[in-house]
């Protein structure tokens, strides 16, 4: 484990807790995975394979396959060939696959669970009570589309697949990024490539089983594993739509690549969210939503309320709160019940937290870190707030993508926006007060696709969620996520 700055808390006693580990044994790991094309899971034609380790341990898990180019172009060529089948089918036929899929995945959630915390480090009562269920419900909400897409948006021709989507997913929700993208798709009668990101694939490679006994049609669903290279070789190949979710230099490089190629492209980037309380807010409700706004899956969302904007007057007894707080949250193993702050996902991304974190020492804002014993072995990264941030700040314009909370001050309303809207960002904001006519007039002038008024990180499948700015451009969930995948001018496939 690298090197971190030493904790800057008292040393007090935090709430103690008996060990309740999950079991692994409901998870039978193959040795080795290969792509999941046509309804098959076969050996790479590149003759790559990559292993994937368990973060909390580093220990390997499996070795998977590395798609290269020619994989995918197969993998491309079987959605291709399943179109006219899947696009055939009544909605009515359709929805039973989606549904299928949807039971499958609540029958099997703990299993999906327990996986998804030994591949991605997140603790198991995340994976367990947020990314399965939400997972679920995306499946099962977009399978209530399938049959009803000429009624869905009224006055406008009845709409048609794009064909082939080329989606590819980042390793903060694997699972539930995997629903965001492929329930909407297969839902308006598209086929799909699917590329999970190479630190997490293992639960869209069972999801792929899952798929495999729910009677897809071989080619709808087609999963190709890799790196930057096969999510790369994805778009470059002839697919119809592009759904990215990533890193905005990602994003961005894909946007450049497509560009007057006339594939459809939705791009969902980073974020550096305010999360602004007020003077009148509950500040113990605003400190639950502040503490689950950025240690939420260790920060790595990209939603995450990452700068804390608080209005001078309580300042200082919303930063004692939240320092209370923090030395009661638990950090280590992820698959303890009991575990609030799991694994850092990667080697990696803790460099990168660690870069920024001492950028931010240096820049001179002031650390405050909780005492909490790390495990030995694993990517470990201790909760930390900074204050004393200025606006200039890399900490307070770089996306941390880390649990680590830069804290500022405003006077009025208008600095609160003026400040909340002063990133090259606008994925999502909270705001925090009684008032409803303050709530609604934050909401008019932050500049966030999601503002959160007294809570942070709410999703429900109905609602579409998107960004402004560098963070990106389209909409996933509700009826939003459903029309970047369907065409009304007759053009598609
Ligand atoms: P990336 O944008 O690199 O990864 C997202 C997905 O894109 C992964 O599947 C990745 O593959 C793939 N990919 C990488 N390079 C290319 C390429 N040239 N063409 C097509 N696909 C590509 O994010 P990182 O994992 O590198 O994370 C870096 C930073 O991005 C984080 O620190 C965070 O700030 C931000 N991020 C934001 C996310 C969000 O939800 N908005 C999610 C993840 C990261 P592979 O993983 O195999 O390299």
């Amino acid at each position: 484990m690298a090197d971190q700055i030493e904790p800057t808390g008292p040393v007090t006693a935090a709430w103690e807790y008996a060990s309740a580990p999950e079991s692994t044994d409901i998870v039978r790991l193959e040795d080795r995975y290969g792509l999941f094309i046509n309804g098959e899971f076969a050996e790479p034609k590149s003759g790559r394979w990559f292993t994937t380790i368990n973060p909390a341990t580093e220990e390997p898990l499996a070795e998977v396959a590395e798609a290269g180019s020619e994989d995918v172009a197969v993998a491309v060529e079987a959605a291709r060939a399943a179109t006219g089948a899947w696009q055939g089918l009544p909605g009515s036929e359709r929805a039973k696959y989606v549904f299928r899929i949807a039971r499958q995945l609540q029958e099997r959630a703990r299993e999906f669970a327990v996986l998804e915390t030994m591949n991605g480090g997140k603790p198991i009562k995340e994976s367990r009570d947020v990314d399965l269920p939400l997972a679920a419900a995306h499946f099962f909400y977009y399978a209530g589309w399938a049959d009803k897409l000429g009624y869905a948006f009224p006055g406008r021709p009845t709409p048609r697949p794009v064909g082939v989507a080329g989606q590819i997913i980042p390793w903060n929700f694997p699972m539930l990024m995997a629903a965001w993208k492929l329930a909407p798709a297969l839902a308006a009668g598209n086929t799909v490539v699917l590329k999970p990101a190479e630190t997490t694939p293992l639960t869209a490679l069972l999801l792929a089983q899952v798929i495999q006994e729910a009677g897809l049609p071989p080619g709808v669903v087609n999963i190709v594993t890799g790196a930057g290279e096969t999510g790369g070789a994805l778009v470059d190949a002839p697919v119809d739509k592009i759904a990215f979710t990533g890193s905005t230099e990602v994003g961005k490089a894909i946007r450049r690549v497509t560009a007057g190629t006339g594939k459809r492209l939705t791009l969902e980037l980073g974020g550096k969210a305010a999360n602004i309380v007020f003077e009148d807010a509950p500040l113990d409700q605003a400190v639950e939503g502040v503490i689950n706004g950025i240690f939420f899956n260790q920060g790595h969302v990209c939603c995450a309320g990452s700068r804390l904007l608080v209005q001078e007057p309580v300042f200082d007894a919303l930063l004692t709160k939240l320092k209370d707080r923090l030395q009661t949250l638990s950090v280590g193993d992820p698959l303890d019940k009991n575990t609030d702050v799991g694994a850092i996902n990667s080697r990696a991304q803790l460099e990168k937290i660690e870069e920024l974190v001492a950028s931010g020492v240096d820049e001179g804002a002031e650390i405050y870190q909780p005492p909490c014993d790390l495990p030995e072995r694993g990517f470990w990264f201790r909760p930390t707030l900074f204050t004393g941030v200025s606006q200039s700040h890399r900490i307070a314009q770089e996306e941390i993508f880390g649990p680590v909370l830069s804290i500022l001050t405003f006077r009025t309303p208008e600095e609160a926006v003026e400040k909340a809207n002063n990133t090259p960002y606008g994925l999502s904001a909270g705001v925090w007060t009684e008032k409803g006519s303050r709530i609604l007039w934050m909401a008019q002038r932050l500049r966030a696709g999601v503002v959160w008024a007294n809570t942070f990180n709410r999703f429900d499948p109905t609602s579409p969620f998107g960004g402004y700015k560098e963070s990106g451009f389209g909409r996933e969930g509700g009826l939003h996520g459903l029309e970047p995948y369907l065409t009304f001018d007759g053009s598609a496939s």
